[in-house]
């Protein structure tokens, strides 16, 4: 089953730079598919038209069969949750009141969401006692786990992440990558991951698209072809 398909997709932006050459790809659902590749090939540009941040000059981009242009920017973003390399977090909120933002906002109780958010520390490997801390008072690394606690808060089928875990140090970022691959195991998500370490996508992916510069696709293999190669 193809959760997400690229169909001829090219990104001009106004300034000329193509950032995106005619990409095709199919990312089945389920998957935690990694967009590798050098800084400005195409990773990032790619990855945000998926929740309509970016728009297509040209080709379609479809999630479950649905053209994405035709479903609302807002209504998109709400549909999936979105890692950056900076966790986001609202500096004046506690981390369960950063998790809960979303739901909240779709209509879940005040006290709901706040039991959620504590699971779901949880889920990210922390201490449920860090839920009433700003998020000042975190680690960079605890920091950016809360960030994929708020992710995950909406329960997305999709979740993209970009750099999730270039920031952190090198020892934290081999646990956090540990933690995404049990949660992955657990949840079953659709997930799309950027980075520019090779490492990183051979140790987290089930698929591996490898952009090149000119924002072409060069392959689109398993971890275990990409090694073999
Ligand atoms: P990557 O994620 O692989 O680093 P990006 O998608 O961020 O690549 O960028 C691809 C190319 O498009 C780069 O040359 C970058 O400078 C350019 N680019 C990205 N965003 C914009 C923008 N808003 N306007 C103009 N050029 C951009
Ligand atoms: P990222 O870490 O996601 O690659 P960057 O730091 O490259 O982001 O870019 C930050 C913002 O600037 C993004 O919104 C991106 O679209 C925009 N941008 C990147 N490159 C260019 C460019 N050459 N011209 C204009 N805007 C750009």
């Amino acid at each position: 089953e193809t959760a997400i398909r690229y169909s001829g997709v090219s990104k001009v932006y106004p300034n000329g730079t193509t950032a995106v050459d005619h990409l095709d790809l199919e990312i089945p659902t389920g998957s935690l598919t990694v967009f590798v590749g050098p800084s400005g090939c195409g990773k990032t540009t790619s990855l945000r038209m998926l929740n309509r941040m970016v728009e297509p000059t040209s080709g379609t981009v479809e999630i479950n069969g649905r053209n994405v242009a035709d479903v609302p920017a807002a209504q998109l973003r709400r549909s999936m949750g979105y890692v950056m390399q900076q966790s986001g977090l609202m500096p004046h909120r506690t981390v369960e009141d950063n998790i809960a933002t979303v739901p909240r906002l779709n209509g879940v109780s005040k006290s709901k969401a706040r039991a959620n958010a504590r699971e779901l520390l949880g889920s990210v490997g922390l201490d449920e006692s860090l839920a009433t801390r700003y998020p000042a008072q975190l680690s960079g690394g605890q920091q950016q786990r809360v960030g994929v606690a708020r992710a995950l808060a909406a329960d997305p089928p999709i979740l993209l992440m970009d750099e999730p875990f270039s920031a952190v140090d090198p020892v934290v970022r081999q646990d956090l990558q540990r933690e995404l691959l049990d949660l992955q195991k657990r949840l079953h998500r659709t997930i799309v991951f950027v980075t520019h370490d090779i490492d990183e996508a051979i140790t987290l992916g089930n698929r591996v698209a490898v952009f090149a510069r000119g924002g072409k696709l060069a392959q689109y293999a398993t971890p275990e072809e990409l090694l073999r190669a």
